[in-house]
């Protein structure tokens, strides 16, 4: 029963105890000053990382799926939209389900920070259940073309069962 009024006095004692303190009383300001940059510093990283939503990595499962082959012939051959390059004859190129082609350690380290093919802006399955949502209600206004939708639609179909 007692117990609720040694734990107020205690509260009371350790704040009359913190304007005592050297340096607090003396410069409030500074104090206030230095919490509110960090403070204000981590709302920056946050809106930051919020504002770049449209950039959301491709899914790891995804970029495993690509298909990797090896440039055979000249004929083959294809410029690297990443470092503008060509992929020449027996280097690996990385496909996206475009169709576009890459340098493997071109597109892998794009595709750790965002999901679509730098050609065409063809966008590949994320780990972001918010940013799915949101592009199948575009596929769906869109009526997105079916030439392409029956091996995308089963990698992320395999992905969601994982998922969840
Ligand atoms: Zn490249
Ligand atoms: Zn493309």
């Amino acid at each position: 029963m007692p117990a609720a009024a040694p734990l107020e006095d205690h509260s009371i004692e350790f704040r009359l105890a913190v304007p005592e303190g050297e340096g607090y009383i003396g410069n409030p300001d500074d104090y206030v000053d230095a919490a509110g940059y960090e403070a204000l510093q981590q709302n920056l990283a946050e809106t930051d990382s919020d504002g770049r939503r449209g950039a959301s990595p491709t899914s790891k499962a995804s970029v495993e799926a690509l298909e990797t082959t090896e440039i055979k012939s000249e004929l083959e051959a294809l410029a690297c939209a990443v470092c503008k390059d060509i992929v020449g004859v027996g280097e690996m190129v990385k496909k996206l389900p475009c169709g576009h082609g890459y340098h493997e350690d071109c597109i892998i380290p794009w595709l750790g920070s965002r999901n679509s093919c730098l050609v065409c802006r063809y966008e590949l399955p994320t780990d972001d259940a918010e940013y799915e949502e949101e592009r199948k209600k575009r596929a769906t206004a869109a009526a997105a073309p079916s030439s392409s939708s029956g091996g995308i639609g089963g990698i992320s179909g395999d992905y969601e069962t994982q998922f969840f």
